[in-house]
């Protein structure tokens, strides 16, 4: 149903103001979506359309869909390709770019937050290099459906504003149904928008970004000089957001520098996947063969992409290069301790230690090291914890996820004896320690299963899955079914780049 037929010409579906576009010609390429066969709904995220000040029924009409797959400009919009480069496994790329995602613009939400929206598989771009600019539906409803579970989660992200069929098919190994992404984030600058710049010594540009970016994520951040102040913010950004992927188990699966957000948020939900059995060397993308983004690597990586970002700043810290690589490295060394106390944090809540002791962290290793050896589900484990936190009637439960003769029996009495010097009681103690471990994550499995169902044009799995994770710390018993973790026969999960 058109329930917008007859729009006034001048209708305005989203008021865009211009963000990136302001920026010199030489940061983007204008490109317009290009028109598909047949545009069809998917799915519009309501919550987050009122939160933008778009009106959800209007993106839901036939028109708006027609926008959203690309087939009609939005007004107001002015379409672009940004241009990016980036360290890839280690290997830099001076030329990657927005291949088939188009930046529509900048969207003030109804918080004052200005936001980009950008359509993922629009179509191609000069930056294609090769690549069909699509999407297919898999990955697709996988990064709607994860990054909306990681914004429930309260881990800073991308989000998912709506998804549309094209009706057309994309060949990857196979024919797949086509889809576009309408996405949305604070920025969509990474380190290798700097890095672009740098390696074509374009300093007039870093400067521009530097300053573009400081008045957009860290307006109140303070030194003399910009490309440090910059430089100090992200590093506690990526510190505080690493630490919360380990909290819930997140492998993001492909930190490459392009990947790795200016503003601190979750982005490119590629090959990422959530552990089920604890396994702090888990990979899960079929291309990350040397464990490259492994689940424990990650604060090391995030790390080994802020340096590249700072290489890309040296020049704007000072003309005296080996003072830029003493000022920037001592910013670089402040991660580590940033990192810990951020992940020491994560870890105390997880494990309800509310006043801080000396012996947290290594209680937390100890029982880090039983999870390992007797590969328990990370998930299950510390909502259990949380209940026998509560009620050691619970404990039996918790002990049969380990193998006999483990030691977590007597980690168990370590923690019961720690929680002593705790002054909450234990009904406080085990709903804060819900609070820091969700019931409810994407588990791999239940996303693969989606997948399949909504390729043969079943979305009811996939709306389910919304509907639950959208609350991931509420016990929700009718729903049990999702918490379980997988069968041993998905131990060997992969996950291929959504490409
Ligand atoms: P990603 O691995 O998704 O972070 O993408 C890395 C680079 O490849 C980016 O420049 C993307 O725009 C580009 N790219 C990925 N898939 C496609 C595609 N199907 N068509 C064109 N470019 C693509
Ligand atoms: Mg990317």
């Amino acid at each position: 149903m058109d329930v917008r037929r007859g729009l006034p010409d001048d209708y305005e579906m989203i008021d865009f103001d211009a963000g990136y576009a302001r920026l010199p010609a030489r940061f983007y390429a204008r490109v317009a979506p290009t028109p598909v066969a047949q545009p069809t709904l998917l799915r519009v995220n309501g919550p987050l359309a009122e939160l933008l000040g778009v009106d959800p029924d209007a993106l839901a009409s036939s028109e708006g869909v027609a926008r959203l797959a690309g087939n009609r400009p939005f007004e107001g919009s002015d379409p672009i390709a940004a241009a990016y480069a980036g360290h890839q496994f280690g290997h830099f790329v001076p030329q990657l770019g927005d291949g088939r995602a188009i930046l529509l613009g900048d969207v003030v939400g109804r918080d004052g937050v200005a936001r980009e929206l950008q359509l993922k598989g629009a179509g191609p771009t000069p930056f294609s290099r090769g690549g069909d600019g699509r999407a297919a539906i898999g990955p697709v409803l996988r990064e709607y459906l994860v990054s909306e579970a990681m914004a429930a989660l309260g881990i800073p992200t991308t989000r998912a504003l709506a998804a549309v069929a094209t009706g057309e098919s994309v060949y990857r190994e196979e024919a797949l149904p086509g889809a576009v992404l309408a996405r949305v984030a604070t920025s969509h600058l990474r380190v290798g928008t700097f890095e672009y710049f740098a390696a074509r010594r374009d300093h007039d540009a870093v400067a521009q970004l530097v300053e573009y970016a400081l008045a957009r994520h860290y307006p109140d951040a303070k030194d003399d000089v910009p490309a440090l102040a910059l430089l100090d913010r992200v590093i506690t950004a990526q510190a505080e957001l690493v630490a919360r992927w380990l909290g819930v188990g997140f492998v993001h699966g492909v930190m490459n520098t392009d990947n790795c957000s200016i503003a601190g948020e979750t982005i490119d939900y590629g090959p990422c996947a959530f552990l089920d059995a604890y396994d702090p060397k888990r990979v899960f993308s079929s291309i990350d063969r040397g464990g490259r983004y492994a689940f424990e690597q990650q604060p090391r990586l995030a790390l080994w992409n802020l340096a590249r970002l700072a290489e890309a700043l040296l020049p704007l810290v000072t003309d005296d290069e080996q003072e830029a690589v003493r000022l920037a490295t001592e910013r670089l060394e402040t991660f580590p301790a940033r990192f810990e106390a951020a992940h020491a944090a994560v870890l105390r809540a997880k494990l309800g230690l509310l006043a801080p002791r000396e012996g947290d962290l290594m209680l937390a290793r100890a029982l880090f090291d039983q999870l390992a050896a007797g590969r328990v589900d990370f998930t299950r484990f510390f909502r259990w914890l949380a209940d026998a936190a509560e009620d050691d009637a619970e404990d039996a439960r918790l002990l049969a996820l380990f193998p006999a003769g483990s030691g977590f029996p007597a980690w168990l009495e370590s923690w019961r004896a720690r929680l002593r010097d705790e002054p909450t009681t234990a009904e406080m103690r085990a709903s804060a320690m819900r609070r820091a471990s969700p019931a409810f994550i994407p588990r791999n499995h239940r996303v693969e299963e989606m997948i399949e169902a909504a390729i043969r044009g079943d979305l009811a799995p996939f709306e389910r899955l919304l509907e639950v994770l959208a609350r991931p710390y509420d016990d929700q018993p009718e729903h049990d079914a999702l918490a379980e973790p997988p069968g041993a026969e998905q131990w060997s999960y992969r996950t291929f780049c959504g490409t």
